[in-house]
């Protein structure tokens, strides 16, 4: 016959009594003990069991009702053992009436479970992470009812807050440790080289739910459809302002569908008459649609899944009332940023001095972020699966920018040999240290023009650690984005003024460069389908010359009795930059007009980042000055993979025949026109990219400050007609292959080339 629970009180009595339990001021032990005995009662069950998931990967027994006493913190399993071990894997409950006819059922002497033939289990669950199971068994076979598995969840979230306090650390034997303070490794993608040792200070902090159980029902569903109204208020207006700096169009819409979705909204009452407050109920459903998701392996599913995520920590906000975002001021000494993904301008609201590093789950090495990243000099890594799941804020934490490595809740070991590579990394800067005045001439004696990125303030004191004497791209939209609005003309030439002092070889000024994720917060955005194909650069310059002009006015009054260098960024077609040009002049005659001084000369270049450029070589030499490829955009359009795409971004080797023959052909065509040619993009700056630049024809590099020494490391060692020649060899064969990089990467090897 099937047990009644209505006699006994129900789920709200047994939430009730659980909740004194909490604040009873016993030892973890005896709380869990007391747990495990009411819940057993309250649902008329012989047997509550709680396992913890080990950090060696092992579920142990912590307590039971029912079971044998001794097998307490004896009985263990693995997580592909048992029904328990299934649950672990999946993060999904499992009601069975005959647990012993099971597939995955294992029989363990010492526990006396064989006469227990109903089962019914739940994962304890945080952040997507499984952290134990509980369980209850009967004796007879019976049917547990959606409620019962509603109510198992909802202890197992009290049972998932006392593991990730800390408090069962206490019950925690020597070599047991749990699983949610382990020690994790993670690989991504380096970004910026430089080891950081510190902890997570997470970008848009997981919203923590302390309170559990309510106390008031009705109020409880009345806190929930007021948030959930002022949740889809604030959703609207976004989308009626065209969205805001942080998402896009898009993820709104997809925001406000889930938002109007019957079933979540069912979930979410449902949860809530269980007995929890409104916020624990928005925990639990997103702790099953997580569980649930995260086995997806189709992207869209998972980015839906994001957004849901975004989605249920937007309702727990208006619950809770705490930030959605770190506060970039309130941050610690020695933080590791940790975001999903961010824009180059909140990278910029933090305290560069506190940050140690920087780890990205959703962004590769030519991202904004990645750039502002490196001018910074924050040892960062991209790409970095899971990573924002898998931490608590305020967890220890290293980060390797040249292996792309993470360490959360390092052992003192790790811990031990990373503090042993920042000294070995020290010591290796120091030996670039000794080469900054040393030129970058080959071993057969070709000088390259090794010359600096920059767009802060805080880049211009890397010229002189360098050695560097020319800013060879200066990305003047960094100034902007950082401004809460547009810099007045005379803030913008102070600026400038600035940076021409700081670089005694000149200074190449990019005009803004803005559109794409490059975004002003005071500029209205217009939301495009293909943004890096659309309104930026050059082409917002064009249609809005007031911009341009003051732009290039507060430039040319900077450069006063100096040489002043302009590039126009992502032209398009050699009009472009005629017209580009005669907005140049008009204003330098406007100077002269009014009795300003002018700069003692004036050299205008343009970008190669649209491949349109490379069948206009002709013309477009003929007019410029000089040509500067940047070939992180040049890539991406070569390619047709968005370069802030993490799933296509790193699809396409650079070293590969399209790409380096496009590449050459620029070079070559710079010589036969005698117009010097400049590479700017992100690859300038790695030894091996480079070596093989200047193998096919480039004689100037710009690049970030700390890729000067290891670039330079490497020119210094190497031949570079002997590269040359080996490079044309690879380059005229016709074999296909996706990648020349281990070919490459060979041959420098054989010959002790420090890559
Ligand atoms: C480039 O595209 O290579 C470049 C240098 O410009 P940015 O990375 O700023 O787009
Ligand atoms: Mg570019």
């Amino acid at each position: 016959m099937m047990p009644t629970r209505g006699a006994l009180g129900g789920p709200r009595l047994l939430l009730r009594r659980l909740r004194e339990l909490m604040a009873e001021p016993v030892n973890a032990q005896a709380r869990l003990d007391r747990i495990v005995v009411q819940v057993a009662s309250n649902m008329v069950a012989e047997v509550c069991s709680v396992y913890v998931l080990r950090a060696d990967q092992r579920l142990e027994l912590f307590a039971t009702e029912g079971l044998k006493r001794e097998a307490v913190h004896i009985t263990t399993m693995r997580v592909d053992e048992g029904l328990v071990g299934l649950i672990a894997k999946t993060a999904e409950p499992l009601a069975l009436t005959e647990a012993q006819a099971h597939p995955s059922f294992s029989y363990r002497p010492e526990t006396g479970e064989e006469i227990y033939h109903s089962f019914l289990g739940v994962p304890i669950l945080r952040g997507g992470n499984t952290l134990g199971v509980l369980v209850v068994q009967n004796r007879v076979k019976r049917a547990y009812s959606e409620e019962e598995v509603e109510v198992l969840e909802t202890i197992a979230m009290l049972l998932a807050e006392m593991i990730a306090s800390g408090e069962l650390q206490s019950i925690v034997r020597p070599g047991a440790d749990i699983n949610l303070r382990r020690h994790v490794a993670l690989k991504g993608s380096p970004i910026n080289d430089g080891v950081g040792l510190g902890h997570a200070v997470m970008h848009e902090p997981r919203i923590v739910v302390t309170q559990i159980v309510a106390e008031d029902t009705t109020k409880e569903l009345e806190r929930l459809d007021a948030s959930l109204q002022a949740m889809r208020a604030n959703i609207d207006e976004l989308l009626d302002n065209n969205g805001s700096a942080g998402e896009s169009r898009e993820v709104l819409e997809a925001f406000r569908v889930f938002a109007n979705d019957r079933g979540w909204l069912r979930r979410l009452r449902e949860a809530v008459s269980t007995g929890i407050t409104a916020e624990a109920a928005v925990e639990r459903v997103q702790n099953d649609a997580r569980a649930r998701l995260q086995r997806q392996t189709d992207p869209y599913m998972r980015e839906r899944l994001h957004d849901l995520d975004d989605l249920a920590n937007r309702l727990l906000h208006q619950l809770t009332g705490q930030s959605l975002v770190a506060a970039p001021e309130s941050i610690p000494e020695n933080a590791i940023l940790v975001a999903r993904s961010m824009g180059p301008a909140a990278l910029l609201e933090y305290d560069r001095k506190k940050l140690r590093g920087l780890v990205l789950e959703d962004a590769g090495g030519a991202s904004h972020v990645a750039i502002v990243a490196r001018a910074l000099g924050i040892p960062t890594v991209g790409d970095v699966d899971n990573v924002t799941n898998l931490l608590e804020q305020g967890d220890a934490i290293i980060v390797d920018g040249s292996s792309g490595e993470v360490h959360l809740r390092p052992q003192p070991n790790v811990e031990a040999a990373y503090r042993e590579k920042a000294r070995l990394r020290a010591r290796r800067q120091e030996q670039y240290h000794r080469l900054r005045n040393v030129p970058a001439v080959t071993l057969d004696g070709v000088e390259i023009n090794l010359m600096m990125n920059a767009g802060l303030m805080v880049d211009l004191q890397h010229l002189e650690e360098a050695g560097v004497r020319q800013i060879g791209l200066f990305r003047t939209e960094l100034q902007f984005m950082m401004a809460s609005r547009f810099p007045k003309l005379e803030q913008q030439q102070a600026f400038y003024r600035q940076v021409l002092e700081a670089a005694p070889g000149g200074v190449t000024f990019r005009t803004l460069d803005i559109g794409g994720d490059k975004i002003l917060p005071y500029m209205a955005t217009y939301e495009e389908e293909n943004p890096a194909l659309g309104w930026r650069a050059i082409r917002i310059g064009l249609d809005r010359p007031g911009l341009l002009r003051l732009q290039l006015r507060a430039l040319l009054r900077a450069a006063e009795g100096r040489e002043l260098r302009i590039l126009f960024p992502m032209v398009t077609m050699v009009s472009e930059f005629d017209e580009a040009k005669a907005i140049v002049e008009r204003e330098l005659a406007h100077l002269r007009r009014h009795n300003h001084g002018a700069p003692d000369s004036l050299k205008l270049g343009v970008m190669m980042e649209v491949p349109s450029l490379l069948w206009q070589l002709d013309e477009l030499l003929e007019r410029v000055d000089f040509l500067s490829v940047g070939s992180n955009d040049l890539v991406q359009y070569l390619t047709a993979a968005d370069r802030d795409n993490r799933r296509v971004a790193n699809r396409f080797d650079v070293l590969s025949a399209p790409v380096l023959r496009a590449l050459r052909h620029v070079a070559v065509k710079g010589q036969e026109a005698g117009k010097p040619v400049t590479l700017c993009g992100e690859i300038g700056g790695r030894p091996l990219e480079a070596l093989t630049l200047v193998a096919i024809g480039y004689k100037a590099l710009s690049m970030s400050a700390t890729s000067i020494g290891p670039v330079k490391a490497a020119l210094l060692a190497a031949d570079a007609g002997e590269f040359a020649d080996f490079t044309a060899k690879l380059l005229d064969g016709r074999d296909g292959a996706p990648s020349l990089r281990e070919r490459l990467r060979a041959f420098a090897d054989a010959r002790g080339v420090p890559l």
